[in-house]
């Protein structure tokens, strides 16, 4: 058992109308460092997910109604909680999904902000008067709160894509169903007391670990379900996009990735380097803005891997409770093969290793974790299925290019549009590059471009919809417009006095 539970008191099991319970079965839930069993978490099934909607029917009707100003103060109140809680909070986070101590830290952090971001928003929600064509009438154009809203969250950052949607949703004055990844339950089960302590009434937010595709068709089948918030793969995007005409719920996709990283020939070639390390050791890779393939001029190309190799080896891959450690394992052994065969594929068709970092072999208690050797690959070519398909793993691989328009054009050559990343000293050409690229999000001479307070989303197939920034509250509220007359009101003459 992670003795982080007892502190948090978490139990591993559903979360449904303010108390714990049993579902049918268990899922183990391992350290993909060590491969120890942390816990073995109550599953729910389609009833005790139909019972956790009914809950959040229920509960809503008196969240909907309470005012913003106080849905926002639970909100913040919780941002506090998880500020306090942080290193218990990041110790069961780094156990249960593999990333150093440090990243958890900041992935608790960022989490807090959506908290505190979206406990601010709350009362900024506003409707607006509109005029009317004819005279006497006006438009009340007014936001309302969705219904119960569906959340479904993947394991790389199971805190922070969780905290996002659900801080959304209740500070639009919804309730909530989440269902997390079943690797990665029990820092999302976390959130669970937290929220009650921080004064949110049993039923708006109900948490039921369960597979993917049983809850697909029960948020899809059920009519109460008026948003329905994925953050994952492309492909069950899909899957939930087709199965969601059934009742038309609101959909917000946060989906694939698969990041161009454009060093320009101007580019600091040092600070590029750095920030690429930095972004491929985060959660190892296995995040959707990571960067996926890296644009290289030709003539610069060996003078960067030059920065770049002391730095992709001086790191240190290991168990991220330990000192020290810039990257963990991947999320399973599963993961570590399929990165090994994109590798391998490249590899058989003409690329070449750079470099291997292999920092974790040494460690003896780590043979039963799921490690991947964070690797740099250079030849490599759009075609190949390692630029063209989303790693989700340490590994990056070079492509070189000869001029900035083949590079902008190869990197929007992908049905994905996420994020990018531009490296330059000459900052308008950087700019203008930045606007070329079909993605959500650039970060220019900057690795991790996201917060709280900005939208953040994809286009093309990365997705639908925004989270962060106001647009993120947006995506859980429903616009009703009210033409009516308007009040003729005599204000009074003098002879009325
Ligand atoms: P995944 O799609 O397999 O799983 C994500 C979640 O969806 C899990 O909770 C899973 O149980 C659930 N799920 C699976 N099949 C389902 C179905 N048919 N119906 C409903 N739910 C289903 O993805 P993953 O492997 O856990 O996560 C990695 C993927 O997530 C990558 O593609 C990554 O790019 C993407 N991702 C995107 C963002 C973003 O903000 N755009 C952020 C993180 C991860």
């Amino acid at each position: 058992m992670a003795p982080e539970l007892n502190a948090l008191k978490v139990e591993p099991r559903l979360w449904i109308d303010g108390v714990w319970a049993d579902g049918s079965g268990t899922v183990a839930v391992t350290n993909p460092a060590t491969g120890d069993l942390l816990a073995e978490v109550q599953r729910g099934s389609a009833e005790d997910l139909r019972r956790a909607i009914e809950g959040a029917q229920r509960a809503f009707a008196a969240w909907s109604r309470a005012p913003a100003a106080l849905r926002g103060e639970v909100l913040k109140r919780a941002a506090a909680l998880l500020t306090a809680r942080r290193s218990t909070l990041a110790a069961l986070l780094t156990r249960e999904q593999g990333k150093p101590l440090a990243q958890a830290l900041g992935e608790v952090d960022y989490a807090a902000s959506f908290f505190q971001w979206f406990g601010e928003e709350a009362r900024r929600l506003c409707g607006r008067i509109q005029p009317h064509p004819t005279p006497g009438f006006e438009y009340l154009v007014q936001p309302f709160p969705a219904g119960v809203v569906g959340l479904i969250t993947p394991w790389n950052f199971p805190l922070a894509q969780g905290a996002k949607k659900v801080a959304a949703a209740l500070a639009a004055g919804c309730t909530a169903v989440w269902k997390p990844a079943e690797q990665t339950p029990l820092i999302a089960l976390a959130l669970a007391p937290l929220l009650v302590e921080a004064g949110l009434p049993a039923g708006g937010l109900q948490i039921v670990t369960a597979p993917g595709r049983l809850v697909g068709e029960v948020f899809t089948q059920d009519a109460r379900i008026r948003v329905l918030s994925l953050t994952g793969s492309t492909e069950t995007g899909r899957s939930l996009a087709a199965a969601a005409v059934r009742h038309f719920p609101r959909l917000s996709l946060e989906l694939g990735g698969n990041a161009p990283f454009i060093v320009l020939p101007d580019a600091d070639l040092e600070k590029a380097a750095s920030d690429l390390v930095r972004l491929k050791f985060l959660c190892s890779g296995q995040v959707c803005v990571t960067a996926n393939r890296i644009f290289i001029p030709a003539s610069r190309e060996s003078e960067f891997l030059e920065h770049l190799q002391p730095l992709w080896l001086q790191a240190r891959v290991g168990n991220g409770l330990h000192d020290g450690v810039d990257a963990g394992p991947l999320i399973h052994h599963q993961a570590c093969q399929q990165v090994r065969a994109l590798i391998e594929d490249a590899l058989a068709q003409g690329a070449a290793e750079v470099c291997v970092n292999r920092t974790h072999a040494t460690d003896a208690r780590l043979a039963a974790g799921s490690f991947c050797a964070p690797t740099v690959v250079r030849g490599v070519r759009d075609d190949m299925a390692l630029a063209s398909t989303e790693i989700f793993g340490p590994v990056a691989p070079i492509l070189t290019y000869a001029s900035i328009e083949e590079a902008v054009w190869r990197a929007n050559g992908t049905p994905f549009g996420l994020a990018a990343y531009v490296y330059g000293t000459d900052v308008a050409r950087a700019r203008a590059v930045a606007e070329a690229l079909e993605v959500g999000i650039v970060g220019v001479n900057e690795w991790r471009p996201l917060r709280a307070e900005i939208p953040f989303g994809g286009i093309k197939e990365s997705g639908l919809g925004w989270e962060g920034g106001e647009e993120g509250l947006h995506e859980f509220v429903v616009l009703k417009t009210i033409a009516l007359p308007r009040a003729s009101v005599n204000i009074g003459t003098k002879e009325n006095l």
